[in-house]
């Protein structure tokens, strides 16, 4: 960059900077130092821009400056243009700029001859403190070029919108909030605040600031890595429970777990950290033994949609797509069966059809969380005919999660119970670093792509083998899992008598 050229700062410079003034020194000046965009955090915000040009669908005579943000000359007096025509009713994406910083709008409306109405678009379930900063440092921008505003107002998604079908209800989809007094609450400090950017990015070299929780929220800092690498692996931050630990071990200048003094309080998971070895409980042998056989091994994987999809559905609930199931005989035959959706139709009707064939009438199911149990349960409530066989198999759960968290440790976990950590772990064979597919986000990611996206067969074919390879190896995971556990509590047992 010159360090001749005036900093013009966008409306996302100014939020980063809020979160922390490294951040925003970093990604003016250094930007390479940033971690890749994952595939999750990008799926997010195509979905972001998908629920944007929804929204815009509640403006019918809406004009869109279709500029990029690359020209931002054209897009500029296109906006100039358009505010000045009486006949438009609202503004798409107008660009404005008052004193080196430039905001992109998504909606300007029209409310007389003089005065506008400004909206932020958010594919939220609510009104965040974010969001009234980022209104702010529009309203402020606005004002400074000209534009009376007569109110400010946050659309977000109304997550109890139920789809009925047909065409969507989008008075009904969206709730625009009236939040101009927060936003003018808050509008004094944003001039300051500028000020106080352009003199942090006009030094030579960033600001100190350590990393903490700040650098999670409101939104994941890119910088994390970079920021982080020279701390040792065993920092405290790692420990699992309340923020409040880690400062309060900060204070004392503390910086690894090891460090610890044995007075100071630990929560027992935070202890068992710090111990740093492997712990069972005196039931944990027993408990392992409470199931029946078959024992299942089941697994759902879900999609989230922002916009509701199939009728019966509402903004981001989890609608499931796919499961795996790993069949433990008591001659000790494993059986393997799988279902996936590939196709973009509603399938829960055929998820609760195929899940209830899967598990049999007997035998324990064993899961890893709460999760397959509300599944099961919103499924009985989505397909009624077979809410009280869907509820049986809820009965039959057992979930080894809770069984990890109140009766098993093992320092690999690093204070942990994801399957993600468990797993590799106890059974290293068995970790996720070989798929395509890594966790649950990323499986929703693909499965939105290959149904409603990808046109092509073969890619298509590509992405559910790489789901179900996923899937499977959760069910496998758990499988594994439980035999590596059952043979320590042997072992256990063998060196107490
Ligand atoms: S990781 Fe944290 S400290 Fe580093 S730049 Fe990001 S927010 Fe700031």
């Amino acid at each position: 960059m010159n360090p001749q050229s005036p900093i013009r700062l966008s409306k996302s410079k100014f939020l980063s900077g809020l979160q922390c003034l490294k951040r925003l020194y970093l990604e003016i000046h250094t930007p390479e130092l940033a971690s890749k965009v994952d595939p999750v955090r990008k799926a997010i915000m195509e979905m972001g821009t998908e629920v944007g040009v929804m929204a815009r669908k509640r403006f019918p005579q809406g004009v869109l400056v279709q500029e990029t943000y690359r020209q931002t000359s054209a897009a500029l007096r296109r906006t100039s243009e358009l505010v000045q025509d009486p006949s438009i009713h609202a503004i798409f994406e107008g660009a404005f700029e008052w004193q080196g910083t430039l905001v992109r709008v998504d909606v300007l409306e029209r409310v007389d001859a003089l005065s506008w109405k400004l909206i932020e678009v958010k594919s939220t379930a609510k009104v965040k403190a974010i969001h009234i900063h980022d209104l702010a440092v529009q309203a402020q921008v606005l004002l400074g070029a000209g534009i009376q505003l007569a109110g400010m107002s946050l659309m977000h998604l109304n997550t109890r919108y139920l789809y009925e079908g047909g065409p969507l209800d989008l008075e009904a989809l969206f709730v625009v909030a009236d939040v101009t007094e927060s936003v003018q609450e808050r509008a004094p400090q944003v001039a300051v605040q500028l000020i106080e950017m352009r003199r942090i990015l006009s030094e030579p070299v960033p600001p100190t600031i350590a990393p903490d929780s700040h650098c999670h929220s409101p939104y994941e800092c890119q910088f994390w890595e970079n920021c982080t690498k020279e701390k040792p692996p065993r920092w405290v931050y790692v420990l699992p429970g309340k923020r409040q630990t880690f400062y309060d071990l900060q204070d004392k200048g503390i910086e690894t777990i090891d460090e610890i003094p044995e007075d100071f309080h630990l929560t027992i998971l935070q202890q068992r950290m710090k111990d740093n070895v492997e712990w069972m409980s005196d039931e944990f042998s027993t408990i392992l033994r409470t199931v029946e056989y078959p024992i299942h091994h089941l697994d759902f994987e879900m999609f989230m949609p922002a916009i509701p999809p199939y009728p019966g559905t509402r903004p981001y609930r989890p609608i499931p797509i796919q499961w795996s199931n790993h069949i433990e005989y008591e001659d000790g035959t494993i059986q393997h069966e799988s279902y996936l959706c590939t196709d973009p139709k509603d399938p829960r009707e055929e998820i609760a059809h195929s899940v209830l064939a899967t598990v049999r009438q007997s035998g324990t199911i064993c899961v890893y969380s709460e999760n397959e149990r509300h599944i099961l349960l919103s499924l009985g409530d989505s397909v009624p005919s077979l809410k009280s066989s869907l509820v049986a198999v809820v009965e039959r759960l057992w979930d080894l999660f809770w069984v990890l968290q109140n009766h098993y440790y093992h320092p690999g976990f690093a204070g942990s119970f994801s399957i993600k950590t468990v797993l590799p772990a106890l059974v290293p064979s068995l970790s996720y670093d070989n798929l395509d597919v890594q966790n649950g986000a990323m499986a929703s990611v693909i499965y939105r792509k290959m149904v409603f996206e990808e046109p092509d067969l073969i890619e298509r074919s590509r992405m559910a083998t790489a789901m179900l390879e996923y899937c499977a190896r959760d069910t496998q995971g758990m499988l594994k899992l439980r035999h590596v556990l059952l043979e320590k509590s042997k072992q256990a047992a063998t060196n107490t008598n």
